[in-house]
């Protein structure tokens, strides 16, 4: 249910399928605009001066903080892991050489 409050002060409540659309005031039968979002969170909004202060915007950057933070740790595992295998495989190969060197000696 959306809440919607007419200019005649009226308030009264509609489902949810009107967000958007115009409907009669039961009491003044004026047409009243249904808000998509309910109007105590657009009320909230207008209640702030700065834009940047927004919870939403905020709460996504930090979700993209955590996205970049989570992929930039899995490309770090990934390069050490590369990494150690080249080591292991290298550290492998020298100490097969030096066998070979010190069963020729
Ligand atoms: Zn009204």
């Amino acid at each position: 249910m959306i809440e919607v409050v007419c200019i005649c002060k009226w308030r009264f409540k509609v489902q949810d399928e009107h967000a958007g659309l115009s409907i009669k005031c039961p009491k003044c039968r004026r047409l009243v605009d249904v808000p998509i979002a309910p109007p105590a969170l657009i009320a909230d909004e207008e209640e702030r001066p700065e834009l940047g202060e927004q919870p939403a915007p905020a709460a996504f950057v930090a979700t993209a903080d955590v996205q970049a933070l989570q992929a930039s740790i899995e490309r770090l595992v990934a390069v050490n892991r590369s990494i150690n295998n080249r080591l292991a495989w290298v550290v492998g190969l020298v100490t097969l050489i030096l066998i070979r060197v010190l069963l020729r000696g």
